[in-house]
């Protein structure tokens, strides 16, 4: 396929027909970017852009109900019978780039051509122009040969590769998305100008290197492929040295490899529909680095919990995400044997936290797997797992869960309400994780009297 071929594709009606309405009021409009790219390579795509002549208050006016992000003339229209809204933007030409992060100026260009132009990788700077929309009938507009470089499977910076990486630094986390996404190989002007600007992405906001490295870590690739591509160019030790330093820390573990090449596995045994669990597996053993002695790492998962928060903090993570990751390396080290009691396996879930299990169970097979270790039938894994689930269906390992609350102790004994029921509250949950039995209404409140120190007068 080439520049000016007629390219037949399958177009979703709603956008069809907003390729029609602006055809049909004398203006310009294409299918560009990402979604013709994916038509090229034969998948469906995700969203549809849609590139146009006409005016963004235009647009918005000639589509009802419609939303428009003022600054970059990206008007989002919304179509009856289409899940997501489809995006139109008036084709542009970006202005001055000073601080290497968003275009500062955005001017309206003239032509598909110029617009193309200010994409970042042949494989994007690509357009489809309808013929006949509604029949998806329409020509492949490929001014800078994206299209052989697809068939070659070349990612290639458009035209000169340093002005592109200077005007935005993303672009240098881009290139490893879409260089891994697609199984492409760089062109190399384009790997030496990644390799001379990766400095520059130190400057990126934490939020715009988050949001890739979740699109690298939630994609069909294993993430292992991605991140030793980051540290070859550079990248990883600009924007995570915690993880950079990894390599080179000695491991004994069954697999060959330093402690990167562990983790690295360790994320790519974990599901691509959990990104966050990924980046846990991907950031597990960080502590290694300042922990390791004499072939040991005593207290690494305290250490590498502290390290992950900063980290992800830096990357402006959300909270919850944070917390899920930092409370799953901080109990990753857990070593469990046959001979627990019952007792013992009701204190792990209530340390642990029940909501915390099934991530913590599918981390530490994560581990194994990246240490080459097989997890025995008898003492293993899976039974501290069915022993740990079985343990939260019987409960209770919440004072919630007990058959007396603080306002039954407070009317029963004639407490003052008052940090002693709070107290008195935790001894019983104590006593009830050891023997589940006490959980009785009569029998925890004998207890309770037995306990408390300030009795009924
Ligand atoms: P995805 O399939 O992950 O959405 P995409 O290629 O569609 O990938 P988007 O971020 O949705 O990427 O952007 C749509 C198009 O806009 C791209 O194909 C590219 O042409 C252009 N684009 C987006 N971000 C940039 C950028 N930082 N620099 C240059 N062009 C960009
Ligand atoms: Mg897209």
């Amino acid at each position: 396929m080439r520049d000016g071929d007629q390219f037949a594709i399958a177009l979703p009606a709603p956008v069809a027909a907003v390729l029609d309405a602006l055809a049909s009021d004398g203006h310009e409009a294409a299918l560009v970017g990402g979604c013709v790219r994916d038509l090229l390579l034969g998948l469906t795509p995700d969203d549809w852009d849609v590139a146009s002549s006409m005016p963004p208050e235009a647009v918005a006016a000639r589509f009802p109900g419609s939303t428009w992000e003022n600054r970059f003339g990206t008007v989002t229209v919304r179509v009856p019978g289409a899940e997501q809204g489809i995006e139109v933007t008036t084709y542009r030409v970006e202005g001055g780039y000073r601080d290497q992060r968003r275009p500062e100026e955005v001017r309206w260009g003239q032509s598909l051509h110029e617009d193309l132009a200010r994409r970042d990788f042949t494989i994007n700077a690509v357009a489809w122009v309808p013929d006949a929309a509604h029949r998806g009938m329409g020509r492949l507009v490929d001014p800078f040969s994206g299209a052989t470089d697809l068939d070659a499977r070349v990612l290639r910076a458009v035209g000169d590769p340093d002005a592109r990486l200077t005007e935005d630094a993303l672009r240098l986390l881009r290139a490893v998305r879409f260089a891994t996404r697609f199984d492409l190989s760089f062109d190399p002007a384009t790997e030496a100008a990644i390799g001379r600007h990766a400095a520059a992405a130190a400057g990126l906001s934490g939020e715009r290197v988050h949001d890739e490295l979740r699109r690298i870590l939630a994609g069909s690739t294993p993430p292992s492929v991605a991140f030793r591509l980051l540290e070859r160019l550079g990248l990883m030790q600009v924007l995570l040295p915690e993880l950079a330093a990894l390599r080179g820390v000695p491991q004994a573990k069954n697999l060959a490899g330093d402690a990167l090449d562990h983790s690295l596995r360790a994320a790519d045994a974990l599901p691509a529909s959990d990104p966050t669990l990924r980046l846990a597996g991907l950031l597990h053993d960080l502590g290694k680095v300042s922990t390791q002695q004499a072939g040991h790492f005593i207290g690494h998962e305290a250490v590498g919990a502290q390290q992950a928060e900063s980290l992800l903090r830096r990357l402006r993570a959300p909270r919850a995400e944070i917390s899920r990751v930092v409370r799953l390396i901080e109990n990753h080290m857990f070593a469990y044997s046959a001979e627990w009691s019952d007792a013992a396996v009701r204190r792990f879930v209530r340390r642990v936290g029940a909501d915390l299990l099934p991530d913590l169970f599918a981390l530490r097979a994560a581990d194994d797997v990246a240490s080459g270790v097989t997890s025995p039938a008898v003492g293993g894994l899976a039974e501290l797992q069915a022993r740990a689930f079985a343990a939260v269906a019987d409960g209770p390992l919440d004072a919630r869960h007990l058959a007396v609350d603080g306002h039954i102790l407070v009317a029963e004994l004639g407490l003052a309400p008052g940090p002693e029921v709070g107290r008195l509250l935790a001894e019983l949950l104590e006593a009830v994780i050891d023997d589940p039995a006490l959980n009785d209404r009569d029998r925890l409140l004998k207890l309770a009297r037995s306990r408390a120190t300030i009795g009924p007068s």
